[in-house]
């Protein structure tokens, strides 16, 4: 299922379907723009933190002028997008709320961790301490293979690793007990799993299911999911493809 699809397929969905739309055209324009970044990088060069917040502006039709504080940070440099992964916002001067500040970075930045991720040229193939062992972040969606473990997904820059197939990646928890498994009608081939110990969650997905779409798309379609377990007082670690973390 393309995003396309998506839309006209769970009608509930149109709204969050239309907006990952246009961060899919972003994140594709922005490819054409990639560099491999040097090591202790913490942000685009100046010249292309200047395209990216134009095509950011133009792909996902915000004026200019709404953003210019944004624009002001990420071209001059106080961002350090390293620190997102880590749920750490940037503190500058900015009229937005913290959430809208962060989904706007997470977007933006997502080139820059995807191309630094490349150009580490690390290659981990499992992930003992459960965290994204490029950039540190605490993934939120893993794929689920029959009888294996599962395969934990960096929203942030694109890696992936093997984790446990039970238990918790966010606090270590692998008493089967402590996690509840979810499964919702109407969201075959993916569950819910909370932890109990740390009060996080994540979602799983069957092979299939990210094998006909991508890892963005099965997350985005899983929305209802999300709602389900923040609703019950779980908490999401990494944001989803629109760069939200607290959905409910
Ligand atoms: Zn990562
Ligand atoms: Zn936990």
């Amino acid at each position: 299922m393309n995003i396309r699809e998506l839309a006209t397929n769970k009608p509930h969905l149109a709204d969050a379907a239309a907006l990952y739309e246009r961060i899919e055209d972003f994140l594709k324009k922005a490819d054409a723009l990639k560099y491999m970044p040097a090591e202790a990088d913490a942000s685009y060069d100046k010249q292309t933190a200047e395209k990216i917040i134009t095509l950011f502006s133009e792909t996902l039709c915000i004026p200019m002028e709404n953003i210019s504080p944004l624009r002001e940070a990420v071209v001059v440099g106080t961002v350090d997008f390293r620190r997102l992964p880590l749920n750490e916002v940037p503190a500058f001067a900015s009229p937005w709320h913290e959430d809208e500040l962060y989904a706007m970075l997470y977007i933006i930045g997502r080139p820059f961790l995807r191309w630094k991720a490349e150009a580490s040229g690390y290659e981990k193939t499992t992930w003992d301490n459960g965290r994204c062992s490029v950039c540190g972040s605490n993934p939120s969606f893993a794929v689920m293979k029959k009888e294996d473990k599962k395969t934990l997904v960096c929203s942030f820059c694109g890696s992936t690793g093997t984790w446990r197939r039970i238990g918790c990646p966010s606090c270590m928890e692998i008493d089967g007990s402590k996690i509840d498994i979810i499964e919702a009608e109407n969201e075959e081939g993916i569950r819910l799993e909370l932890c109990n110990t740390c009060n996080s969650y994540i979602k799983a997905a069957d092979e299939e299911l990210v094998s006909a779409s991508t890892a963005d798309v099965a997350d985005l379609m899983s929305l209802p999911l999300d709602i389900i377990a923040q609703q019950k007082g779980f908490s999401r670690n990494s944001p989803n493809p629109l760069g939200l973390r607290n959905i409910a």
